[in-house]
């Protein structure tokens, strides 16, 4: 069961502590895919500090973070999120 867990400074915890992130750049849940960030790309995120979620034309942003069974974290990010320069 995922965590719905959406408070930027927890997402920024669990990005800093070393996960994978799928961007969802135009907010539509991902029909049309997601951009990826390896963990390497990630703290390069990381390092600008906590993301920010906008509300966009119909819905807010939102960041959803999953974990694997073997402690692997995953963040899922729809847009409208800025972070960084990669992100917004
Ligand atoms: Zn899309």
């Amino acid at each position: 069961m995922p965590s719905r867990r959406r408070v930027p400074s927890f997402a920024y915890a669990v990005a800093a502590a070393g996960a994978i992130l799928g961007w969802d750049e135009c907010g539509c849940g991902g029909d049309c895919g997601y951009r990826w960030f390896d963990e390497k790309a990630v703290a390069r995120v990381v390092a600008a500090g906590p993301p920010t979620i906008r509300r966009g034309k119909h819905e807010r942003g939102a960041i959803s973070v999953l974990r694997s069974d073997d402690g692997g974290s995953l963040l899922v990010v729809r847009a409208p999120v800025v972070w960084g320069d990669a992100l917004g």
